[in-house]
């Protein structure tokens, strides 16, 4: 990899590096919210810059940057949105430049509000992680046969609910619900004492389809804008009594928190690895060329009040069975439509190790493992008060491309 000397100062081991450049909305107070990339602890106002007409040569609409969301700035497509960061990479290596001589357009993120990143039409979630699957079958079905039959033939997923979907740093509140009782054959009415996190990634549509259109996996790519870390929390107390036979609803739509910076597909290229291989054979139109997984290191932690992060999980986007492309491709083989800004989750990223699971089910085994907290407490679920903080980043020759993190703190429910 080419080697950028960039003239602003980057925190060493920072997610954020020349090489990364990834879009976000923020805000400072009374203003509204807009577009930013995002450099080292500092992020990039772009407006005032479209403004000035320095993306005219790229950029048709100079208020795209002016949107409280990326979606029309996405809806671009992918030539004027990299451009835009490839052009902003120069800027940011040449004295000189137009951002050299606009440095009060670059803020420390510390100073402003980030918000969602785009406006989420639909949410779907898929459970491509053959170790979660395995894990939760052996918990919830049959130790024998925890796998359905057909999981290895189909990326199976569920649409699930874009309303609540919330960007890092908003607190959850505990979910009520049905539960049924240890030992107890009724339901009651009670919050979730079961509360959990899942640890995934999420990929952002870059291009709208018409009804009746396929993605193919070669094509698959051109759709995804970039990616985000994705916590997609779930009650499994109601999440065991409701999910027969139609799956997950109540246990899962009360909140899914995501990391602000979306990081785009181009700047994660270096990092293509093979997947796992698939047996049996996929069916044709979900076969496909090239390395499509992705190294991405992943981990969690839970910070009781008044505590120290505990780290609980360490696990990587490369343990994927069925990669992005095959689930795209899966998701518009019926001719359903997708829409710039949906949202597509991977489902719970697990590794093989005990240490690499992506949720507090597995790590502590549906309660029977409880984990360690640095202040001595112990948690098989998530209590009040914790907050929980999900991060991600791709290292390879000395360079990173990461995601920051996505953190959300636990409070009592209504
Ligand atoms: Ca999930």
């Amino acid at each position: 990899m080419a080697s950028l000397t960039p003239w602003i100062s980057i925190p060493q081991d920072s997610d954020f590096s020349i090489y990364n450049l990834p879009f976000g909305i923020f805000s400072r107070q009374y203003e509204p919210p807009r577009a930013a990339i995002a450099i080292g602890d500092k992020l990039i106002d772009l407006f005032p810059l479209a403004k000035q007409g320095f993306f005219d040569e790229l950029v048709p609409t100079r208020t795209v940057f002016a949107e409280p969301t990326l979606n029309s700035f996405i809806a671009l497509g992918k030539k004027i949105t990299n451009g835009v960061r490839l052009l902003v990479q120069t800027w940011l290596c040449e004295e000189g430049s137009p951002l050299h001589q606009n440095q009060d357009l670059i803020y420390p993120q510390a100073d402003v509000k980030m918000h969602l990143p785009v406006k989420i039409g639909d949410y779907t979630d898929f459970y491509s992680s053959i170790e979660h699957a395995t894990n939760v079958g052996k918990m919830f079905r049959d130790p024998e046969n925890a796998l359905l039959p057909n999981w290895k033939h189909i990326p199976v997923g569920y649409h699930g609910r874009a309303s609540s979907i919330i960007p890092s740093g908003q607190p959850i509140l505990r979910p009520k619900g049905q539960v049924v009782a240890k030992d107890a054959k009724d339901p009651s009415y009670q919050p979730s004492g079961r509360l959990d996190f899942e640890l995934e990634m999420a990929f952002i549509i870059g291009k709208n389809t018409e009804l009746g259109d396929s993605i193919s996996t070669a094509e698959a790519e051109d759709y995804i804008f970039g990616m985000v870390l994705f916590n997609d929390w779930s009650a499994r107390d109601i999440q065991k009594w409701e999910y027969v036979p139609l799956g997950p609803f109540l246990g899962k739509s009360f909140a899914s928190s995501v990391s602000p910076w979306v990081v785009p597909l181009e700047a994660l290229d270096p990092f293509r690895v093979p997947g796992p291989e698939q047996n049996p054979p996929v069916l044709p139109y979900l076969n496909y060329m090239g390395n499509k997984n992705y190294d991405i290191a992943l981990e969690v932690g839970i910070q009781p009040r008044g505590a120290t992060e505990t780290i609980v999980s360490r696990s990587n986007f490369q343990y994927m069975y069925w990669n992005m492309a095959q689930q795209l491709a899966h998701h518009t083989i019926n001719g359903c439509n997708v829409n710039v800004g949906d949202m597509m989750a991977s489902g719970t990223i697990s590794g093989k190790s005990e240490d690499s699971y992506g949720s507090m089910l597995e790590l502590a085994w549906a309660g029977s493992k409880p984990l360690k907290m640095s202040d001595g407490s112990e948690r098989v679920f998530i209590n009040d008060y914790d907050t929980v903080i999900m991060r991600g980043h791709a290292e390879k020759d000395g360079v990173r491309v990461g995601f920051g993190e996505v953190r959300a703190q636990v409070l009592p429910g209504k």
